[in-house]
């Protein structure tokens, strides 16, 4: 691809200047106006009282997700890291694992996820004490690729007592863990299929995907538990922020315990009794207010998010270019738009394309480096990853922010 004729394109949407004589353009930019203003000051006019960690507006926040989702239970939290990391404890990952009949000999638990995705998915799985496993990533949607996880699981794992083992490093498979990339679902039916039959949880992470559905279904509603994020990138934030959703009452209960350095609720308030080592993980009650006039803003972002995904359709493949698309039957929510460079295109033409770009103060970045090629992760165990390296220097973000579809 010529750079000058990118740029061109991108420049059909992407003045020189803007309104308020601003040149540089953002990959996404958060809406934030009177209404976050508002709800803050309702905050801070409240004497203070629940600025922090207790008050109405969190238990609003999570009513509201629970009823936008479908999903029946949520518990909002510091940022999408944490929620991650408590779905992952939901779901039994852990950072010891004793083997059946060895109780003396406990094991490494490992998670199966995708090498193309944001860090924070690999680093929750090490933060409960687990090690990645990666799996190639599917051309279309990004996501984890259905026959990889096959593989990987006929080729380097093995069925004991009811659960499944790494054969080489003999650490048992605690979870599989499918990221939605840039909001469009992965294959999640088919990896929840895989899973049952080899009877591993599934724990999402939905950090980019409120608002993407499959069929009917909201994702993060495939397995025991998801996380999402609401960090300032993301389609709606709380400054940062984010949440844990889950089907399961019993489950939702202890997300919230464990998530509130697990204070009995049953005591008095004065009677500081703790039940188990735990975190305090919670979204003040100020970012949860904020959070409850982005959801406001949610319907309205989604149908700017789906026109401009369809203006750069129509810039963008005019020069023959390749925009991502998600698959028949699923809803993205749009989050970032990416091209894909043909085929064979080189890292260097890659970083040439972005140079070039970066010059006329647009921000098109990368898709991320892969898990796989990072120092703290490039000896976990995974599967072969030719996808994962094509789609590396292939994969382009190009500014997303809604109000460009009003340009
Ligand atoms: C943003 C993101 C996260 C983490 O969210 P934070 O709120 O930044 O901790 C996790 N996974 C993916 C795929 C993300 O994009």
């Amino acid at each position: 691809m010529d750079p000058q004729t990118f740029i061109g394109a991108l420049r059909q949407l992407l003045p020189t200047h803007d309104a308020h004589g601003e040149a540089r353009h953002y990959l996404q930019l958060p809406l934030i106006g009177d209404a976050e203003k508002a709800v803050l000051n309702d905050v801070l006019d409240d004497k203070g009282r629940w600025v922090s960690n207790m008050g109405p507006q969190v238990a609003e926040l999570e009513r509201q997700l629970e009823e936008f989702t479908g999903i029946a239970h949520c518990v909002v939290c510091v940022n999408g890291t944490t929620a991650l990391q408590i779905a992952l404890e939901l779901a039994g990952v852990g950072p010891m694992h004793a083997l059946p009949g060895f109780p003396d000999k406990p094991q490494r638990d490992l998670v199966i996820c995708p090498s193309l995705t944001f860090v924070a998915t690999a680093n929750a799985i090490a933060h409960r004490g687990a090690v990645p496993a990666f799996v190639d990533a599917e051309g279309q949607t990004l996501g984890m690729d259905p026959a990889a996880l096959d593989a990987f699981l006929h080729g380097q794992c093995a069925r004991r007592d009811g659960e499944t083992f790494h054969v080489e490093s003999g650490f048992r498979v605690g979870a599989i863990m499918p990221v939605h990339i840039f909001g469009n679902p992965c294959r999640i039916e088919e990896i929840a299929a895989i899973a049952a039959e080899w009877s591993i949880p599934i724990v999402e992470d939905v950090a980019e995907s409120l608002g993407s559905w499959v069929g009917g279904v909201h994702t993060g509603r495939f397995g025991v538990a998801s996380g999402t994020s609401f960090n300032g990138n993301k389609l709606i934030t709380t400054g940062g922020g984010g949440a844990i959703f889950t089907d399961d009452e019993a489950l939702a209960k202890r997300a919230k315990h464990i998530t509130a350095t697990a204070k009995d609720p049953t005591k008095p308030g004065w009677h500081y009794w703790h039940d188990a080592v735990a975190y305090n993980y919670r979204m003040p009650n100020l970012n949860a207010a904020f959070g409850l006039a982005q959801m406001g803003r949610l319907p309205g972002l989604l149908e700017q998010k789906e026109r401009l995904f369809h203006r750069w359709k129509t810039i963008l493949g005019g020069i023959g270019l390749d925009l991502v698309e998600p698959r028949d039957g699923t809803t993205s929510n749009r989050w970032l738009n990416a091209i894909r460079l043909p085929a064979g295109t080189t890292m260097e033409q890659r970083n040439e394309l972005l140079m070039a770009v970066d010059a006329e103060k647009i921000y098109c970045r990368p898709i991320w480096v892969p898990m796989h090629k990072l120092p703290m992760y490039q000896h976990c165990p995974a599967g072969p990853l030719p996808v994962t390296e094509d789609m590396e220097r292939r994969i382009i973000n190009v500014p997303s922010t809604a109000r460009l579809a009003d340009q």
